[in-house]
């Protein structure tokens, strides 16, 4: 009774009007008055066109909402950053996925029934909650999939750098930002934000620049914490005229830092660390998101390979001439060998027989995390950082088609019971026609720093050793045929290479491939139950170029 009568009370002085922290979706009679905070367009295939806005109460709660194409029309003009609002009859929804811009538990969706009226100012406060660089650099402190308001000065800039893995060039700058307490925290920025940053460094005759942004994405790699601008979710505001910026000023050391601009970096080490960076762009993902992705996208997944899925082999011919698949033509049986040279490929794409052809790695895996299964396929630069043997030198020389699937040659049995980061695509066909296998795009074996070749899926340029023909003499074709096929029926080349020091360096390597710092990360990833369609994975697909040329 007495809390029935405390909740009236607090009614009563609210005017009606329910905080942030107390709406719930059980109902959509609500009412509530609130400062637009921030706002930005976002567009998806899947919702089309909508304005977000972040809301914040005088409490300080702050709320994302959501303005749907249909009610456009309607709302727009009333969208004005920083002004206030009432708002009367809105939908809730479990706020999901991996930008999710607020603590809040719930997302505001305007319904057309929605009221929206203009209000007086009730505090000109941006309810900016900037998170203390201490929590951001722990590992477990915050969730990655909320994002965050950064507040810092700008110690140093790099230089802008254009993505040279994206079609789509992207403009990257790295900066360090520090707290008041002096501490340091990488920052990427991204496109726009880049210039502007970049811009401002520059102009500020002062020196100082201090950078607030608010919805800053958390990123983790190889135990390391930066941050990033999250697409146009984020705000940043350079040098902004708030309280809690003069603040955060009047706070700072006393040493008259001056903003350092590094230094065009020409190292391997810093090419590497930027490769790092563009797999570091994709939140971690799992492979239920995968499944339930509903636009196109790459998802960052550790998993582990439990099987090796033969149904397709695990490689195939490619023509010299054309690049397409080519087939190795089947030896004829009880027919005398014959002297004169014959091609041992048919190309439909030449629509002839062929006599060159390479063998390139289609490595068709069943990977599992703790959210679920799935296929992946590896082409040639992934299945090679993975099995650190070429097609040529796994094939030894034989060439003849799988006789039995069951057969799988080493070092493919290695991978089992392995964990990778793998960086997979959900392309149109995996989204609309159900198809199962998603091509891999990116490996990541663990241990990046000792990894130089980070390169992303994409068409290796083809050894000339690794070119089988029949520019020899067919005489080297014996045909003993004992057990249906057996390494002696074709040598089609006695120029491949047969280093035994090389080989056996190789199976050496290739034993131990995993590290287990990304085994333990794999219960980090399947923690949370992650339902992405925000939007962001557009934009994500922007970002990237789709560079394989391969298709399944
Ligand atoms: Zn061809």
């Amino acid at each position: 009774m007495a809390t029935n009568l405390q909740q009236k009370k607090t009614v009563a002085a609210n005017e009606g009007f329910t905080e942030l922290g107390h709406i719930k979706p059980f109902k959509t009679a609500w009412k509530i008055r609130v400062k637009i905070v921030h706002t930005w367009k976002q567009y998806t295939t899947f919702t089309g066109e909508t304005i977000e806005m972040i809301l914040a109460d005088i409490k300080g709660t702050l709320i994302h909402a959501t303005i749907k194409k249909q009610q456009l029309t309607k709302f727009q003009r009333l969208v004005v950053f920083g002004e206030w609002r009432i708002i009367e009859n809105l939908q809730l929804t479990r706020a999901s996925g991996k930008f999710r811009a607020t603590k809040h538990p719930y997302k505001m969706s305007i319904m057309n029934s929605t009221i929206i009226t203009r209000c007086p100012s009730l505090s000109n406060d941006f309810y900016v909650d900037p998170v203390a660089f201490e929590n951001i650099l722990a590992e477990d402190v915050l969730n990655e999939h909320i994002l965050i308001d950064v507040l810092g000065q700008v110690v140093s800039v790099g230089q802008i750098k254009t993505s040279a893995q994206n079609e789509k060039p992207k403009k990257r700058l790295e900066i360090q930002l520090r707290d008041t307490s002096d501490q340091r925290l990488s920052c990427t920025l991204w496109g726009r934000f880049a210039d502007t940053m970049w811009e401002e460094c520059h102009k500020q005759e002062s020196g100082i620049v201090i950078c607030l942004i608010r919805c800053a994405k958390l990123n983790s790699y190889n135990g390391n914490r930066s941050v990033s601008n999250a697409f146009d979710m984020s705000l940043m505001l350079l040098n902004a005229d708030y309280t809690i910026v003069d603040e955060f000023m009047a706070n700072l050391p006393k040493d008259n830092l001056q903003i350092i601009f590094e230094e065009e970096d020409k190292t391997n080490c810093r090419l590497s660390k930027d490769k790092d960076d563009y797999i570091n762009q994709f939140p971690l993902s799992t492979i239920s998101d995968l499944l339930e992705a509903e636009t196109e996208g790459k998802f960052k997944i550790i998993c582990t390979v439990y099987h090796i899925d033969m149904e397709y082999g695990w490689y195939y011919f490619e023509c010299v001439k054309c690049k397409g698949t080519c087939y190795i033509i089947p030896k004829e049986e009880n027919k005398p060998i014959s002297k004169t040279k014959k091609p041992l490929f048919y190309c439909p794409g030449c629509d002839k027989e062929v006599s060159k052809a390479v063998s390139r790695f289609k490595v068709t895996v069943d990977v599992m995390d703790a959210t679920g299964e799935s296929k992946f396929i590896l082409f040639d630069t992934t299945a090679l950082k993975v099995l650190k043997k070429t097609t040529t030198q796994i094939l030894e020389g034989q060439y003849d088609e799988i006789a039995d699937p069951s057969c799988v040659p080493e070092p493919l049995p290695s991978l089992v019971g392995k964990t990778f980061m793998f960086l997979a695509s959900a392309l149109t066909a995996n989204i609309t026609e159900g198809k199962e296998t998603y091509k891999v795009a990116y490996v990541e074996l663990g241990d990046a720093k000792k990894e130089v070749d980070n390169t992303e899926e994409s068409e290796l340029p083809t050894d000339p050793k690794d070119v089988i023909s029949i520019d020899q003499d067919q005489d080297a074709i014996s045909h003993e045929n004992g057990e249906g096929y057996n390494t002696a029926t074709t040598t089609p080349s006695s120029k491949r290479k047969e280093d035994p020091n090389d080989v056996s360096e190789q199976s050496s390597t290739s034993k131990k491939v995993c590290l287990p710092s990304i085994t333990s990360a794999i219960e980090d990833a399947s923690a949370p139950a992650i339902n992405e369609n925000e939007g962001t994975v557009d934009e994500i697909q922007d970002n990237i170029g789709e560079k394989e040329k391969l298709s399944n």
